[in-house]
Formats: C-alpha cells, structure tokens, sequence
C-alpha cells in the first residue's frame, strides 16, 4: 500500500465528502430524535383567553392551560 495516496488531494477531497456526509446524517438522525422527544404535542399559537400555548394533540386542538383553568 502506497501511503502517499492517503495524502492525494482526491484522497483528502473524499474523506471531507465522508466526513461531512457521516455528519449530515448523525444531525439528522439527533435531530428528528430531539423532534420526537420534545414535541409530543405540536404548539400551533397561543390561547387568546389566558395566553397559553395552544397544541394539538391526539384529540384535537386545545389550550395547554385548559386543565388549571
Ligand atoms: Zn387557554
């Protein structure tokens, strides 16, 4: 094996493209686990009543605060 090569720049121009592609897709893969983690409810505006954020979950649109008030 000629160790030269690893130095090439098609060598290095492809490890970048490896490296820049390996990371594309952790980011996407952290990404879309945070999105499913953190947003069990999408917010979609705020009640106009008391201020809250209003969701929507699994039955439908409501206000977050509709429990308290
Ligand atoms: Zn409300």
């Amino acid at each position: 094996m000629n160790l030269s090569l690893m130095k090439s720049n098609s060598g290095r121009d492809f490890f970048t493209v490896n490296a820049v592609q390996t990371i594309k897709n952790s980011e996407d893969v952290t990404l879309s686990k945070v999105t499913r983690a953190k947003k069990k409810f999408e917010i979609v505006g705020k009640c106009p009543l008391c201020g809250h954020s209003v969701i929507e979950g699994q039955k439908g649109f409501g206000c977050s605060n509709w429990k308290k008030g």
